[in-house]
């Protein structure tokens, strides 16, 4: 068995290796279906068959390199191979890495699991190019919408001829989708993206559940005027009413416990030094882990924003953009998992993720677990992501260690 630093110190130079697939000179992007991601794909393709993985590509391009075992069913271990723009080097290419490096490790150990393994890269978790999130995984759990092959990315390239353009088969993605009676489970690996484990000084945490969203765009319309001549008392003005608004946006969040609220954009109208805002639009994004949390903090929000209206003889309009419910973590793969890291001779902290991952598709498909890897001060979607090889170690003894207690639980077929 190679010493599990080893394997770490691997997994990492591999991260770097994978970081220099990239479209822009200097900098790492790798969006879907791009030559930069074909030749990460390659790439990770070759670590995956010298580790005696048999590989091949689904009708969207993920790649998918399996270990054959002795039962039927099948674990599926994996993470995204695509970025966002000028991206950090261990945001999903982590996860594929040590699912590769964990086949690897069994190899050398001569173990033949009661399951199959399959080690996936998504090809899509980011959705920059088609400003949709998850192609991938959408397919591999069959919950890919027709409609978005029609979609355009900003050179005009339709999703239908970028899948095509690196070998894909956009007719046939429906056979992409896996049987849920086939999978024992989903498992990835993934930095946290966050602060907490840094700020707790841990290297692992188990995530518990991935937060739902609600997008809501919010319209305050009072009356334009001049900024000179208008006295103060007769004033209808959007962008103060708004403002008080946004002040009650945070002081809620903070007061809710596990919810987050951003107001990250603000439009006001006609936007001049000297003119009184009439018309101000917002968007406002609230997540937490539990969906009737979410929904009562919305409507309190809601309710609030109708009310600084009110008072400031401001019309207001709620338009809910987008609405995504929370996805749990199985309890019973996450007990294993946080078993498996405890097991590893770490603490196994529970967290929600904050943010979406392809978890959230193949939740409709197998039971979900996620591990959580501390990654330096939270950073994360920047150049300076950095993770620790010690943490990078901890998640694949934590890894080997979940598939062993599947692998002691589960009968052979
Ligand atoms: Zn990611």
């Amino acid at each position: 068995m190679i010493a599990p630093m080893g394997d770490a110190a691997t997994v990492l130079q591999r991260c770097d290796q994978l970081a220099r697939c990239s479209e822009e000179p200097g900098r790492l992007t790798r969006r879907f279906a791009t030559p930069a991601l074909s030749e990460a794909r390659d790439l990770a393709r070759s670590w995956m068959s010298d580790a005696g993985l048999n590989t091949r590509c689904d009708p969207i391009g993920n790649l998918v390199g399996r270990l054959e075992g002795e039962g039927d069913r099948t674990l599926v271990l994996g993470s995204h191979l695509d970025t966002v723009p000028d991206a950090g080097r261990f945001d999903g290419a982590l996860g594929v890495l040590v699912a590769i490096a964990c086949v690897e490790r069994l190899r050398e150990a001569g173990r033949r699991l009661p399951f199959a393994l399959d080690v996936v890269g998504f090809a899509d978790e980011e959705g920059v190019r088609y400003r949709t999130a998850f192609l991938g995984s959408a397919v591999m759990a069959g919950r890919f919408e027709k409609a978005w092959l029609a979609r355009v990315d900003a050179d005009g390239v339709t999703l239908a001829d970028a899948v095509r353009a690196w070998g894909g088969a956009p007719e046939t993605l429906a056979a992409g989708r896996r049987q849920p009676d086939d999978l024992l489970g989903y498992c990835e690996v993934h930095i946290e993206q966050g602060p907490v484990l840094d700020g707790l000084g841990q290297p692992l945490a188990v995530v518990t559940a991935i937060a739902g969203r609600t997008l809501a765009g919010v319209t305050f319309e009072g009356a334009a005027g001049h900024a000179g001549t208008t006295p103060m008392d007769v004033r209808r003005d959007a962008l103060c009413a708004a403002a008080e608004w946004i002040g009650s946006v945070e002081s809620e969040a903070r007061s809710a416990d596990g919810l987050v609220a951003t107001v990250g954009e603000i439009a006001a109208d006609p936007g001049s030094a000297n003119v009184i805002p009439g018309r101000v639009t917002v968007a406002l994004d609230l997540r937490h882990a539990e969906d009737p949390a979410r929904e009562t903090a919305s409507a309190v929000l809601r309710e609030r924003a109708t009310a600084i209206g009110e008072a400031r003889g401001v019309d207001v309009t709620w338009e809910e953009l987008q609405t995504t419910a929370a996805v749990p973590c199985s309890p019973a793969l996450t007990d294993q998992l946080a078993a498996a890291v405890a097991e590893a001779g770490h603490p196994a902290p529970r967290l929600p993720s904050g943010a979406g991952h392809d978890a959230v598709m193949m939740a409709a498909v197998a039971p979900v677990a996620m591990l959580f890897v501390r990654c330096r001060g939270g950073v994360s979607h920047h150049p300076d992501e950095s993770v620790r090889a010690e943490d990078v170690a901890a998640a694949l003894d934590a890894t080997i260690g979940f598939i062993e207690r599947l692998a002691a639980g589960t009968r052979p077929a």
